[in-house]
């Protein structure tokens, strides 16, 4: 069983911001921003290329929910996913990261970003 799949099941701890019958979002362990959430459907699906268009429909209208209550809808945030192996992807697990608080800083972070790729 994957690491957010034991998140889900309540075998590891984490810090919840908020939940439905198909959604979790809990607090990022290592936060790169003063509000730094993870987005996850409970569950498993490995990662965006595999989601389907109806778990995304009620991901959005879930992460619109989470940016309400942590009082960034207005302020603003960034909502991003890594995608498998070249996105950066650590957990195989399909999490978005919405990231406020703050400006938060655009970092394209290719390895060289003069070649084209
Ligand atoms: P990614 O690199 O997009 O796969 O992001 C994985 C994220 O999961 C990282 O930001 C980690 O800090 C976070 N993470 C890993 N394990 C945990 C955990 N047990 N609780 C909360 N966040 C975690």
């Amino acid at each position: 069983m994957c690491i957010f799949c034991k998140i889900v099941n309540k075998e590891i701890p984490n810090n919840t911001v908020a939940q439905n019958e198909d959604f979790l979002a809990f607090n990022d362990l290592h936060p790169k921003a003063p509000i730094h959430i993870l987005i996850i459907p409970k569950a498993h699906v490995d990662c965006f290329q595999d989601v389907s268009a109806e778990t995304m429909a009620g991901l959005t209208t879930f992460a619109q929910e989470v940016a309400s209550k942590v009082g960034v809808d207005k302020s603003g945030y960034r909502l991003i996913t890594n995608n498998g192996e070249d996105g950066g992807q650590e957990v195989n697990h399909l999490h978005f990261h919405m990231l406020g608080g703050g400006k938060i800083a655009w970092d394209h972070s290719h390895e060289d970003n003069h070649k084209s790729i």
